[in-house]
């Protein structure tokens, strides 16, 4: 992903409506890349301050805290997702290698008893 990608995806990476390989690549730039990171920690501060002033809740004083946190469990609950579809893959294959050896192991004893 490059900068010109990266920045117009700031919006919709606040506003949660990237999709989750669209959040993994934005995140994996905003980390290494500091003017994206800058681009996004603007918009951030300007979004979540206006929504906060808009239902009244007290402005929380820690924005880049906050954002940071965001940034880290969002990435996280990618990471999980994804490992936990690796997994369901290594089992289904472990299933079909089974029933291929037991498959194998049939036809055998069919030829030879
Ligand atoms: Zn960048």
């Amino acid at each position: 992903m490059n900068c010109q990608n990266a920045q117009s995806m700031v919006l919709n990476f606040i506003n949660n409506k990237l999709d989750k390989e669209e959040t993994k690549e934005f995140i994996e730039h905003i980390r290494s890349c500091k003017d994206c990171w800058e681009e996004l920690e603007i918009y951030y501060v300007m979004l979540i301050g206006l929504k906060q002033l808009d239902e009244g809740e007290e402005l929380a004083a820690d924005f880049k805290e906050k954002l940071q946190n965001e940034v880290d469990s969002r990435y996280l609950e990618i990471e999980k997702n994804s490992k936990r579809k690796y997994a369901a893959k290594i089992v289904i294959v472990l299933t079909i290698a089974v029933m291929l050896i037991w498959m194998f192991v049939y036809l055998v004893f069919a030829m030879f008893l």
